[in-house]
């Protein structure tokens, strides 16, 4: 008999480590999926590749359950990303592995499974994507040639690409791929959203008809999840693209990643396992030694950082292909305005003749509004009283459409009241404007005008973004209302004017990475504007602003990221803020906010007492944005290091002191560590 560690999810055991022993008669090669005995019930598992040395019983190692026979076994380097990931983030390694794993190999309810998985196997499932006509290959630019010169010279390690948008930033992915997939390798792309897949896939599969390209995201069925993950496992998938999971697919030819938009906030997942796949997609280039190349015209500032250190290779696409002008950016002064009118309109007078220009040159505008419903909030002007939500520290919204207020937090959806609840006032009014609201403002203020708003809401039912984006595409609306969902990744060619409406907000959050959002967010937007190069040089980007000599609208003004970057990082460096040091975030959530408190003071008295502690910095529990959601309380404390090594074995040492302090906090809802958190 031999004895061999298998990953398993053990949440009841979360205090030891992930692996256990069971035994086999015959050797597995680590890397093979099995089901084991656990408790009472059978559970899958992982075979892995070092030692385990717990035990699923004290009493005596059971056998293995069953062998998932047929299918190949994850190769050593994946269960070397997940090793890292796991340690890194502070996860058991069973469960983020599984947990990676299409839902189909991990049913606990199905015996058969091995049976059916070798029938599925033999199936060998066809490529996902029909591949249109194949298109012209364009030449070269300067710019796009010199990165893909310094690319060739790079055969291993991380590229990062500054391109402004419509720089042709996706030429340079399409070419790079091109030579992995002629050195027979598969190719990994990382997108932020699903919305933007289908985009992205049209154009790989129009370059590579004969190459079989798959999807992983979640919105796959369970069965095209399976599929597309066996064709990428097999080594039959040539070309994978997905969402930040992906990161984690198994791809035995690896040889290239390419992450697109590397800014992107959505590549952090923000619940159970906290893992940025930005991060691991570059050290799962470190582990296989191949280039992984980031893209963004707006970088974040931890790549941007190590760029400057050399860490990562610097390319840049300076110029919009064919000389494409940038938008002209244009500040709109509404506190003058204000000062002097009074009151500030849903456009103010020159944004609405900009607007009435496009319309009658039959070219589209975009107006940016990051709020949606009608009003974020409804008032009395009587008693003051507020819409507020009984279960969140939020205002519920309300929603014209169908006269309801919603808490966009706990999703609590009721009728308006016809009165006020507290005076009984027939008059309540809604304060501010979101994005139902503009969209009627702007009924009144164009009349005869197009206009479409592209939402959350407006586009809950399946098929109803594809069907609003194709008519933006084939020339039906004249003005578009949205949210940010929006604003980034569509090549919208007529359109020649975007307006962000007062987003002034993110300038004094708290989050210290809030104004490198808005950046990111306000140059996407601009990139919506002139992407026909014949109508470019009249586009603009407008932003009604109340603070218009705020330094980061004047770089924007100059489409200046370097400018914006440096000096955020000279402000993170005097404030010792990331990239200059490394945070993790201990959150912790009960009903009553007293016992989220006393568990993360109690955290913080063991986490003193470490000899690692010296290292490290524990804030005060303060409570977060929003500290109660769902009559649920929440705060949460940071723990800071200058040295990154340093954090991860302070909280190597500090989690099982968690672990145990739990049964003593009674009411403790449930706790979590973030490791670089993203949102605080
Ligand atoms: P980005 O990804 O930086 O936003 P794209 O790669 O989408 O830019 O390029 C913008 C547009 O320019 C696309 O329509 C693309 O087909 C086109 N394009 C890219 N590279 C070239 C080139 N070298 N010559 C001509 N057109 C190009
Ligand atoms: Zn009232
Ligand atoms: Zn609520």
């Amino acid at each position: 008999m031999l004895s061999l560690p298998v990953a398993v999810d053990t949440p009841q055991h979360a205090a030891i480590g992930a692996l256990l022993d069971y035994t086999c008669e015959h050797p597995l090669p680590p890397g093979t999926l099995v089901r084991v005995p656990l408790g009472k019930r059978e559970v899958p598992g992982i075979v892995w590749n070092r030692a385990g040395g717990q035990r699923a019983e004290a009493a005596q190692l059971r056998p293995l359950a069953e062998v998932l026979e047929g299918l190949p076994p994850l190769a050593p380097a994946w269960l070397a990303l997940l090793d890292f990931a796991a340690g890194y983030y502070q996860r058991q390694v069973g469960e983020l592995a599984l947990s990676v794993l299409p839902p189909e190999l991990r049913r606990t309810d199905d015996s058969q499974l091995g049976r059916r998985l070798t029938r599925l196997l033999r199936e060998a499932p066809a490529a996902a994507v029909a591949a249109p006509p194949a298109a012209a290959m364009p030449e070269l630019s300067a710019g796009q040639a010199a990165a893909l010169a310094a690319l060739a010279g790079l055969p291993a390690g991380t590229a990062l690409l500054h391109g402004v948008t419509g720089s042709g930033k996706t030429e340079v992915y399409l070419r790079a791929a091109e030579q992995a997939l002629a050195a027979g390798r598969q190719v990994l792309v990382l997108v932020p959203e699903i919305n933007l897949t289908p985009q992205l896939e049209a154009r790989f599969a129009a370059r590579f008809p004969g190459r079989t390209l798959v999807s992983l995201h979640s919105a796959l069925t369970p069965a095209q999840r399976i599929n597309h993950w066996l064709l990428a496992h097999l080594g039959r998938a040539d070309l994978v693209l997905g969402t930040r999971l992906a990161v984690f697919a198994s791809l035995p030819r690896l040889g290239l990643i390419v992450v697109d938009e590397e800014h992107d906030p959505s590549f952090k997942q923000q619940e159970g396992a906290r893992y940025s796949a930005r991060d691991l997609a570059v050290y799962r280039g470190h582990l296989e030694k191949l280039p992984v190349l980031l893209g963004s015209a707006t970088p974040s500032l931890e790549s941007w950082q190590r760029a400057l250190d050399g860490r990562y290779r610097r390319l840049g696409l300076a110029q919009r292909i064919g000389d494409g002008a940038m938008p002209r950016v244009r500040l709109l002064d509404t506190a003058r305005l204000v000062r002097q009118r009074g009151v500030l309109p849903a456009l103010a007078p020159p944004l609405l003749d900009a607007v009435q220009q496009r319309i009658a040159r039959g070219e589209q505008s975009l107006l940016l509004l990051n709020r949606r419903g009608y009003a974020p909030v409804l008032f009395c002007h009587d008693c003051q009283w507020k819409s507020g939500c009984p279960h969140c520290s939020a205002w519920r919204v309300f929603h014209k459409a169908d006269r309801s207020l919603r808490c966009h937090h706990c999703g609590l959806s009721e009728p308006v009241p016809r009165a006020c609840p507290d005076c009984g006032n027939l008059d309540i009014a809604p304060l501010g404007r979101g994005t139902e609201k503009l969209e009627e403002q702007l009924g009144a203020l164009l009349p005869g005008a197009r206009i479409a708003r592209i939402d959350a809401d407006s586009t809950r039912h399946k098929g109803a973004l594809e069907s609003s984006l194709h008519a933006v595409h084939e020339g039906e609306v004249d003005v578009l209302v949205g949210t940010q969902m929006v604003a980034k990744g569509h090549d919208f060619r007529r359109m020649t004017l975007v307006a962000a409406i007062n987003p002034d907000g993110a300038l004094f959050s708290s989050d210290f990475r809030a104004a490198e959002r808005l950046f990111a967010l306000l140059m996407q937007a601009a990139g919506r504007a002139g992407r026909d190069a014949a109508q470019a040089a009249r586009s603009e980007m407008w932003i009604q602003t109340a603070s218009p000599a705020h330094p980061l609208y004047q770089a924007l003004v100059q489409h200046d990221f370097e400018a914006f970057a440096n000096s955020q990082l000279d402000e993170r460096r005097r404030a010792g803020l990331p990239p200059f040091s490394s945070l993790a975030l201990l959150r912790a959530e009960a009903r009553e906010g007293a016992v989220a408190t006393a568990f993360l003071q109690a955290a913080a008295e063991a986490g003193a007492g470490l000899a690692e502690a010296p290292a490290v910095t524990l804030y005060p529990p303060v409570p977060p944005a929003v500290p109660r959601v769902a009559g649920i309380e929440r705060m949460q404390m940071l723990v800071e290091s200058a040295s990154r090594p340093a954090l991860q074995r302070f909280l190597t040492a500090w989690l099982p002191a968690l672990h145990g302090l739990r049964p003593r906090h009674k009411g403790l809802a449930r706790w979590a560590v973030d490791v670089d958190p993203l949102v605080i």
